[in-house]
């Protein structure tokens, strides 16, 4: 269980950029989390996998507390994070060896890296790119890489930072394909850090992040619903097209042709429509 408990977190002591953050996510579980940019988004994921220590409050992960010291190798190979720039976690020459880099680093034997690597390039069907030079690659596969390798360290949670936010849409059908694949046969948690509709869609829970609180965190029907009741008419719109789908095969195309348009851009559409402009 991943639980993260009354957490205040400030970079500077004037402000505290999150406070009163609480909820749990089990292994198999997964949460969407949305919010606007500086709502804290990037601090909270960081935070859940170890990279920072609250201020107040804990984060434990199975049991172990991210503020201590001597546990923090044991935290950080259970959380597993993605960035939103594929750039930001490349560190190696090829696909390989990139993906190869974290089971190194943990002291695995030689045949358990190649096994998890093939793995690894199997699952994500990038098998054909094993010895290509990571700066070769396109934004989409390295964000695949970048995943691949989380996944190969055999992580109980994942935390994906905005990592779909950069990529085309063909790109982020593939990634979230094989990202739906992993999860449902590790039964690895999910905390899915996004705001757009195909992402969020993976997750059971959604929580909404304002100014550093979680102003809603409930169900996604839940979130839908409240957020119709708002008055925020792309979240209504969201719903009628989840009723469309029902009469849909692939209502991932949909939700991708819709998240070509942002939830921010539709809604300011909508609203001028609305007020007859
Ligand atoms: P989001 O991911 O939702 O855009 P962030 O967690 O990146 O939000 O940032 C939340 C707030 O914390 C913002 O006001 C941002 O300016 C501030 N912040 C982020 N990183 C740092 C940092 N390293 N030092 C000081 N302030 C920071």
């Amino acid at each position: 269980m991943l639980e993260v408990s009354n957490l205040r977190f400030n970079y500077d002591p004037q402000a505290s950029v999150l406070s009163g953050i609480t909820f749990s996510l089990a292994s198999g579980e997964r949460l969407g989390i949305v919010g606007d940019n500086g709502s804290g988004k990037t601090t909270l994921a960081r935070l859940c996998c170890g990279l920072l220590s609250p201020t107040d409050g804990s984060v434990t992960v199975d049991g172990m507390d991210t503020r201590d010291n001597d546990r923090i190798f044991a935290v950080r190979s259970k959380v597993g994070l993605v960035f939103q720039d594929p750039e930001d976690q490349i560190v190696e020459t090829t696909v390989e060896r990139e993906i190869a880099f974290g089971l190194r680093n943990i002291g695995l034997s030689s045949e358990e890296i190649e096994k998890r690597v093939a793995e690894s390039l199997e699952t994500f069907a990038i098998a054909h790119l094993r010895v290509r030079p990571c700066n070769l690659l396109s934004a989409g596969e390295k964000q695949l890489v970048n995943i691949a390798s989380v996944f190969a360290m055999r992580p109980r949670y994942i935390v994906l930072d905005e990592s779909t936010s950069l990529l085309d849409p063909v790109a982020r059908k593939h990634l979230l394909i094989a990202l739906e694949r992993l999860l449902d046969s590790t039964g690895a948690g999910l905390i899915f850090i996004s705001n757009r509709l195909e992402d969020i869609w993976l997750c059971e829970r959604i929580a909404l992040l304002e100014g550093g609180r979680f102003s809603f965190l409930g169900t996604r029907q839940e979130f839908l619903e409240n957020l119709l009741k708002a008055g925020q008419p792309v979240y209504g719109l969201w719903l009628l097209l989840k009723k469309l789908m029902s009469h849909l095969t692939d209502s991932r195309d949909l939700l991708i042709a819709c998240d070509e348009f942002d939830a921010v851009s539709i809604a300011r559409a909508l609203a001028t429509i609305g007020s007859g402009g």
